[in-house]
């Protein structure tokens, strides 16, 4: 349903995205796995169908609940806000509008509070808040309640409501990890002594990827893996991010006021104020030749959330992961050498701390109570019918974006749930396929170096086929 496709990086229409190229070219130089990973992203009207820019997109039959036409990608490097051109493939356009499609009754701005058991499952307490600010408490009653308020808002919910919900897991709040997320920056890239544009803010944020293997790759690699990418921002930011260029704009203008002085003195020749203006704005080139890099993998899924006056406190160090944490800065460095550009670390790093997108845990999956909330299945442990929705069939980070992780089986676990409980208790076994496959037929061509592909990108799972989980630390 997600319908990812990889970027159509040799079609011309899309072969203006400077980072992408300077990303493999630096993959190949410093002889890492470069590939193009699946988007959740429309470039093409329909799945497999030429690409283009700013076409409309073909609806599948549920539509979509905006009732609005979508375009593709128009490469304008908005998609960390949301895609005001509907290119996503994004919740609202999938599984909503096809849950909506279905019959189903979608409620806004709801504020579930208290889960008990009892009618015919579970009756669920929320606030139905207004815009002017009141609430109203409503009720409804379930037979099958599945939480998927995220990892904070799913783990609280069910920390919330422990006491009726007896033998919970003590194994409830553990296992929190940020997917290794790691932010950092390529400043100032050169090429052959002259700038080297990237343009950050052109393209989808996530173009390409550079893969480090991992030790459970079983292929003698050592250490934690991880993945690089390079990442874009929206074009407003590019305007920011100049103006943090302060010795820049204060030399700049040191400058001009000079040449302005001399000028009104007559000390130097015509008064060439164009001139002066263009080199008062200065070239650009801290928003134009910079690059974010984004990295995540496996680190070590140890934090612990637990309720501090009602709110949510996690309690997580980055200490336990510093050998994974200096690796992937180690090869953020040499991408940054190899582009030649300066390292910059994410200004969080100066106090060890991390800015996360993916977190991940609270509410892990286990064999047994003993080993985690729910079954296989995201079904709680002594609790028919309460299911955690996940996206991941494990418990800790998996390195990749949380929704690549699971969709490429075509089985998210939601779904197993549901037809688990359609038919009556059994549902076939998931197959599991990797989910970046560099080298299968949907790929560009254009590999990397190594030729390995990708199909060890969930490795870090220890999938064995028959439904149970592994918990590699
Ligand atoms: C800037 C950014 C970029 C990202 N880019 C990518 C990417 O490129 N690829 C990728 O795979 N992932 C990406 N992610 C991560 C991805 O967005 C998340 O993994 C994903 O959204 C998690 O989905 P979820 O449904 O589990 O939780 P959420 O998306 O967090 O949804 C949980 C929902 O539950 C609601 N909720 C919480 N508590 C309650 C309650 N008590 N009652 C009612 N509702 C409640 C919340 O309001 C929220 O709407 C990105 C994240 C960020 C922040
Ligand atoms: S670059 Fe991102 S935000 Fe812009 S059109 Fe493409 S998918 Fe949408």
């Amino acid at each position: 349903m997600l319908t990812p496709s990889r970027y159509p990086y040799d079609d011309p229409q899309f072969a203006t995205v400077p980072k992408a190229d300077a990303f493999r070219e630096a993959a190949v130089q410093l002889g890492l796995d470069w590939q193009l990973p699946p988007l959740a992203v429309a470039f093409a009207s329909e799945p497999g169908g030429q690409p283009g820019l700013s076409l409309p997109v073909i609806e599948p039959s549920y539509g979509n609940l905006h009732g609005q036409p979508r375009l593709t990608c128009r490469l304008c490097g908005e998609c960390d806000f949301g895609c005001n051109y509907g290119a996503k493939n994004s919740l609202d356009h999938t599984y909503l509008s096809a849950a909506k499609a279905a019959g189903a009754d979608l409620r806004t701005l709801c504020e579930v509070q208290a889960i008990r058991p009892g009618g015919p499952g579970y009756q669920v307490r929320y606030l139905l808040h207004a815009m002017d600010g009141s609430s109203v408490s409503k009720r409804i009653d379930c037979e099958q309640l599945i939480l998927a308020a995220g990892s904070f808002g799913t783990t609280r919910l069910l920390l919330g409501n422990r006491a009726h919900l007896p033998g919970l897991s003590p194994t409830l709040g553990s296992r929190f990890s940020g997917n290794g997320d790691m932010l950092s920056f390529a400043l100032h890239t050169r090429r052959d002594g002259r700038p080297r544009t990237m343009h950050a803010s052109r393209g989808p944020v996530i173009t390409s990827t550079i893969r480090v293997p991992d030790e459970v790759d079983e292929d003698g690699s050592v250490g934690r893996g991880f993945y690089i990418q390079d990442s874009g921002y929206p074009v407003i930011l590019d305007w920011i991010v100049q103006n943090m260029d302060v010795r820049g704009d204060l030399s700049r203008l040191a400058g001009f006021s000079l040449n302005r002085l001399r000028a009104a003195l007559r000390w130097a020749g015509p008064d060439h104020l164009e001139h002066g203006i263009g080199q008062l704005i200065g070239s650009g080139s801290l928003s134009n030749c910079s690059l974010p890099l984004l990295g995540m993998g496996r680190d070590v899924p140890d934090g612990v959330m637990r309720l501090r006056d009602g709110e949510l406190d996690v309690s997580w160090t980055t200490e336990t992961s510093r050998t994974y944490i200096d690796r992937v800065r180690g090869t953020m460095k040499d991408i940054t050498s190899a582009l030649g550009g300066e390292y910059v670390d994410n200004p969080l790093w100066f106090r060890k701390r991390l800015a996360v997108a993916h977190p991940l845990g609270g509410a892990p999956i286990g064999r047994h109570p003993g080993e985690g909330v729910c079954d296989p299945y995201g079904e709680v442990f002594g609790h028919p019918g309460l299911k955690k929705k996940k996206w991941r069939r494990h418990a800790g980070a998996g390195g990749c974006e949380p929704l690549t992780d699971d969709r490429r089986d075509g089985r998210p676990s939601l779904r197993s749930s549901v037809a688990r409980a359609r038919d009556g208790g059994e549902v076939a076994r998931a197959r599991w396929s990797a989910p970046f496959r560099g080298n299968d037929a949907g790929h560009s061509g254009r590999t990397g170096p190594s030729q390995r592909g990708s199909d060890r990108c969930s490795r870090p799972l220890v999938h064995r086929g028959d439904g149970r989980p592994g918990h590699p630390r």
